[in-house]
Parts: C-alpha cells; structure tokens; sequence
C-alpha cells in the first residue's frame, strides 16, 4: 500500500460520519419539534372538538383561531414531509456507511498487508487476518498483549517513538522493524501508522498497516552481500578489502601504534592445476586454499595473539582478489617481522598436500608485504605495494616472501614505461634481429647463428637482458618471437643458398618462457618453417632449462610436438636450472649450451672447470652435442677443444651483429678458417 493511498483513505472516512451526525442532529431537532407542534395541534383540535361548539366560543376569536389551527395543521404536515425526507437521506447515508464498512471489512479482511488498530495504550483493538497468515498469530493471541510484545526488544524504541510523533503531527511516517513469527523467527516489517481523528479531535488509536518485506530485505542483503564477496570461496572481495584497509589506515593515520600489514599471496603455477586437471578441480582447490587460510590465521590469532587485533574475525582480514591471488590485512604487528612470520605460517600451512576429489595436489604461494606508513595516501597503494613485493618473490625464485620497499616501486614505475615504450617501439618497428655466429671447434667455420632481439630506440640500443622479462610478462614476446623466428628463417634460407655450406647453417632462436606454455606454439613454428621453405632440421630451437625441466611431463609433452617438426633443440643456459639429470635422457633434444657463468670462469675457478667438464661428457654420453656460450679467451677455447666440445658461441669471434655484417663474417668464414 502505498503512502498517498494510506493518507486518502482516513480522510474519506472521516467526511462519512462527520455528515451522518449532522443530519442526526438535525433529525433529533425535527422530532423534537415535531412532536412539540403535534401536541399543541392535538390540544387545539381538541379544544375545537369540545369547546368550540359553544356558544360564547364564537365570533371573530373563534374564527381566528380556527385558522391558527387549520395553519399549524398544513405546516405540520409540511414539517413531517420534510421529516420523511430528512429519515431517507439519514437512511441513504446509513446504507452508504454500512456498504463502506463492508468494503473495508473486506478489504482489510483480504489484504495481504496487515492492519491493525491499537488504542493509545498500545492495546490492539482490531487484526486483520493476514496477522495470522504472515506471523501465525490469531486475533485472540494479538488481543491478550500489548502491541509491543512481538516487536524486537532493540526496535521497540522506534516503533514506540513514531507512533508517539504520529500521533502528535497527525502524520505517520515510514518505519521498519522486527516482530517475532509465532514460530520464534524474526520478520522484517514495513509500516506506516496514522492517528484515527474523530470530528476535530485527534484520537490517540492509531491504525497501522504492516508489510512483511523480509524476503525483499533478505534478497537486498544478498545482492549486497554478492557485491561485496567472491562467488567462489565467500570471502570478501577486493572492493570490500580496499574499504577496510581505508579504515585500518585511517586509524593508523589517527594513532601512530595502529601499524598494520598486508600480505599479498599468490598461488604459484596455479595454471598449470587448472590447465592440467582441469577448472573444476582448479575452483574446488581454490576454495580449500581459502578454508586453510581462514583456519591459519584463527591459529596465528590464537598462537600470536599480538598479530591480529582478538576482536576481528579472520574472514575479516582476508580477501580473494581474483584468479589465485588473496589478501591478508593484520593489524596490531609491531613491525614487518611479525608480518613475515605470518607469512611463513601460511606458507608452511599452505604447502601440505590439497586431496581434491582424491588427487593430492601439492603448491606452493608467493607471499608479498607491504608495512604501514605514513607515506600511503591510499588502500590501492598499499595493495599495489604489496602486489610487488610478491612479484619480486616469484622471480626470485617462488615459494617465498618478500617485504617491500622503496626501490622496489621506482623500478616497477621503471618497467611500466618501458612495457609502454616497448608497445610504441614494436608498432614503430623498432625491433630488429642481430645475429651471433656459432662456431665449429673442429673446422673454425661457422655453423650457424643465434637470433637475438635487439630495440634500436632513438637514445640508443636497449639491452634483451631489460626488455625481454617485461616481454615475456606482459605477453609481448609473442609477437616479437613470431617477427624474430618469421625474419630469421628468411636470412637463414638466403644464406644457405648464398654459401651453399655443408652441413647447412643453422639458425637458433630462443623460445621464451611465455611462448612455451601457448598450446599452439608447435603449429606456429611449423607454419613458419613452411612458410619461409627451410629444412626443418636447420632449424634450432633453444629453450631455458628452468623451463624445459619445470614440470616434467608438461615439458616433455611440448618438446615432443616440437621435435616432431623435425627441427634441432637445444637447452640453452644449461648448468643454471638445477635440472635433474635424470630426466635428461627422456628429452629429445640435440645439443646443450653450456651456460656463459662456467665458461668465463673455466679456466680460473676449478668448480666450474668440472662442472664444464662433466656437462660435455654427459652430454657426450646422451649422444648430445655441446656448444660453449660467451667464449672470450683463447685459453678457454683450447680448453673447451681439449674436453671435446663441439661448438662455441662468444665475444671472442664475434657479438650478436646486424645482417650485413654476419653476412661479411660468413664470406671470411668461407674464404679463410676463423681462428682456428
Ligand atoms: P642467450 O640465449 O643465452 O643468448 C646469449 C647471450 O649471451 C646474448 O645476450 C649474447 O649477446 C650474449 N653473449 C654471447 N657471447 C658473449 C660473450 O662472449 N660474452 C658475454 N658477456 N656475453 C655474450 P643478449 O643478446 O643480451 O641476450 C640475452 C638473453 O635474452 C638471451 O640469452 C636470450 O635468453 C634472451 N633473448 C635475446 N633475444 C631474444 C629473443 O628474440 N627471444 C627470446 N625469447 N629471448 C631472447
Ligand atoms: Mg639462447
Ligand atoms: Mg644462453
């Protein structure tokens, strides 16, 4: 019902009564009147009737009289007209009255709003039945209370302050509150109550039209609630986070003591799990991650009370911001060593075998911190902060934890120019391909090259080593890789018809990290060997031993698809990744490229001469060949000839160089023996 409807309907009843006194009054009048002159008529007929015959009862008194009486007759008779007319307007106006009743009877009989009447003590004179039907009660139960009875002990108050004001202005407004169903659950209610004047005067009853909006409400709180929380795991979500990680500055802001943290922890290699075993699995993991950070936080609350503040619920401090990432907010650490330790807690609970539907998945979390200061304006901030400290901690090597600082910022802000810069350069054709020769040991000539990237910005060359990270992160290796590998099978094809050389030359590229895990990265490659026409096999393709030996079986799958183009694979940077070596003779791979580290210090550190050592007779014992990275010395090439490797790459004959001038180190390989 709607608030005009509620003020409309009291008013017309108002008129209704008001109009059936007056004509009451009236009738009350004409009686009285009526039967006053009917009196006096009988007496004058009457006294006509028996006095009248008389003889001193005539002459011109007698006459007058007569006609006095014969008058009061006709106006008698018009008064009793008027009378009857008076009695069917009275009746009409009853009838009138009695059919509104009806209505309303039914009306209130039958709305699902309930409607009731209580006096000015709160005592409830009528219920309509729909008390019974929306809160169990029946009008013997309603009428044996108070009005206040079922209401909620802490919204008495209000219903009470409002019915006093509506009776007071005349005006009832708005209100909601609680009232307990027969059953003992509490309802939400929506009432107006307005005052029942009766003539000029207010009365204190008050009728009062309830709706029962529990299910509105309950469907609000959940539409609020969804707003604010993640689907999936029902914690709250990075709105909500930020919202409270404003107040937790804010008070840090009011008193100093109020130092706080954030960890940002990140599931590392969590796409493997999903692209492996599948989303479901993914979500189901996802959701116990959640549970054990929950149950790890309520335990460092209890082992660490000083951690977090007692009162606070640890759902309250923990957020999924997304995908694999969620938020930690502790309040009350005394500084980031608190936080750390926390954070190891997690770890430790977080590295415990997962059993999802049976299958026991083991992970590991990167965890990043940012502490309270003064110098955040922002919950954003603070999050961004902490974001990149966890990102420090997986390129450091995952599984660990790092707090940030400073200079961590003033490089990210350096990596995000460069990651726009680097768009712009790509667009602007600004990449180009350099090319370092690979160089036989046994016959000094060139066997063939590496394709290295290089940016030829306007102040000058940038180095692989700073944007090929941001590439391979923000995804741009895709299309730099795609340009490298397309441009350098076309020189390759035109130097093997240039220089005819036997064996062909070769052409290595590196596959990035980002490019390895793209499901179609096999397709790709053999598009593009078909495309330019090189024989497959002079095609070599050197991927990192971090990734190659990563997950075992993902990575023997992929190098399996790209053996089967019937190109050459190399692991590059070998000796660096701690690769089991035992997994080494299930790769399919052709050579290994000794890792630069051990050759510029082969010949003055005895470590790393062994390790050189060992790496070409176990590649020699897996029928691999081997090619020496970053050569620079003399000595180190009698000494890598001496144990017997095949190939070396290095300063020492010549840096990545632009085409023109690979193509002038082919001719002198082919005229003359390179420093053999
Ligand atoms: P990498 O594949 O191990 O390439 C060899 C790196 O060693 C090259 O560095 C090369 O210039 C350098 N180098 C060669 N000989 C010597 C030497 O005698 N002394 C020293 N100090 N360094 C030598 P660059 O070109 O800076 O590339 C660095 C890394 O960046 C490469 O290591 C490779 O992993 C990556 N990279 C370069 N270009 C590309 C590319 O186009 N795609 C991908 N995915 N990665 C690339
Ligand atoms: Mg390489
Ligand atoms: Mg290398």
């Amino acid at each position: 019902m709607s608030s005009s409807s509620q003020n409309a309907s009291p008013r017309s009843r108002r008129k209704t009564p008001l109009r059936a006194r007056q004509i009451e009054g009236r009738e009350w009048w004409l009686w009285g009147f009526a039967v006053t002159v009917t009196v006096a008529l009988t007496a004058g007929i009457v006294f006509l009737t028996f006095f009248a015959d008389r003889a001193e009862f005539t002459g011109p008194y007698a006459t007058v009289l007569r006609e006095w009486v014969r008058g009061l007759a006709a106006f008698v008779l018009l008064f009793d007209l008027y009378t009857m007319y008076q009695h069917l307007q009275l009746q009409r106006v009853r009838r009138q009255l009695a059919e509104r009743d009806e209505l309303f009877q039914l009306i209130t009989e039958n709305a699902a709003d309930m409607i009731a009447v209580v006096d000015g003590t709160g005592a409830r004179l009528y219920n309509s039945p729909a008390y019974q039907k929306v809160l169990g009660y029946s009008s013997e139960d309603l009428a044996a209370g108070s009005s206040d009875d079922q209401i909620h002990p802490s919204d008495r108050e209000r219903v009470d302050q409002a019915a006093h004001k509506a009776r007071t202005t005349g005006r009832g407004q708005r209100l909601e509150y609680r009232m307990r169903h027969k059953d003992g659950s509490w309802r939400i209610l929506e009432s107006t109550a307005s005052p029942i004047q009766s003539g000029h005067r207010r009365d204190e009853k008050l009728v009062i039209v309830n709706r029962d909006i529990t299910e509105r409400k309950r469907a609000e709180e959940m539409l609020a609630h969804s707003a604010l929380h993640d689907g999936l795991t029902d914690l709250p979500n990075r709105a909500l986070f930020a919202d409270r990680l404003q107040h937790a500055l804010m008070r840090a802001r009011r008193h100093a003591d109020n130092k706080f943290a954030v960890l940002f922890v990140d599931v590392d290699e969590f796409k493997i799990v999903n692209d492996s075993l599948g989303h479901r699995v993914g979500d189901e993991l996802l959701v116990q991650i959640a549970s054990r950070l929950t149950g790890g936080l309520r335990e460092t609350d209890l082992v660490a009370r000083s951690v977090m503040v007692a009162s606070q619920s640890p759902e309250e401090g923990l957020a999924r911001l997304g995908g694999d990432e969620f938020a930690v907010l502790l309040e009350d650490v005394l500084n980031p060593i608190g936080a750390i330790r926390v954070a190891q807690r997690i770890q430790e609970k977080l590295s415990l075998p997962f059993d999802v539907g049976g299958q026991q998945i083991v992970i590991t979390a990167s965890i990043g911190v940012a502490y309270s200061s003064n110098s955040y304006a922002g919950a954003e901030d603070l999050l961004r902060d902490a974001e990149l400290a966890m990102y420090r901690a997986k390129r450091t090597g995952k599984a660990r934890c790092e707090v940030f600082d400073p200079a961590m910022h003033s490089t990210a802000v350096h990596r995000l120019k460069l990651e726009t810069d680097l768009r712009k350069g790509i667009e602007r054709g600004e990449l180009i391909v350099y090319y370092q020769p690979i160089v036989s040991l046994q016959s000094g000539k060139i066997t063939g090259f590496e394709a290295l990237s290089r940016w030829q910005r306007p102040e000058g060359m940038v180095s692989p080593a700073d944007f090929i990270p941001v590439a391979d992160e923000t995804g741009l290796i895709l299309t730099i890789n795609r340009a490298l590998m397309l441009e350098a099978c076309q020189q390759l094809r035109s130097w093997q018809s240039q220089f005819g050389c036997d064996p062909p030359l070769t052409m290595s590229m590196n596959v990035s990290p980002k490019q390895f895990i793209q499901p179609e990265l096999a397709k790709e490659i053999g598009a593009i060997v078909q495309q330019t026409g090189v024989t497959p096999n002079t095609v070599n393709l050197e991927i990192m031993e971090t990734i190659a030996m990563g997950d075992a079986d993902r990575a023997l799958s992929v190098i399996s698809d790209l053996k089967a183009l019937g190109v050459l694979l190399s692991i590059d940077d070998f000796g660096t990744g701690y690769s089991s070596l035992s997994r080494l003779p299930r790769f399919p791979v052709d050579a290994l490229k000794i890792d630069r580290v051990f050759i510029s210090n082969m010949n003055t550190d005895h470590d790393s001469h062994e390790i050189v050592r060992l790496i070409v007779m176990l590649a020699h014992s897996l029928r691999l060949k081997v090619v020496a990275e970053g050569t620079e010395t003399e000595d180190q090439i009698t000494e890598l000839k001496r144990l017997g490797c095949e190939m070396a790459q290095g300063y020492l004959y010549s840096p990545p160089v632009d085409p023109k001038t690979a193509c002038g180190l082919l001719h002198r390989s082919y005229e003359e023996v390179l420093l053999s």
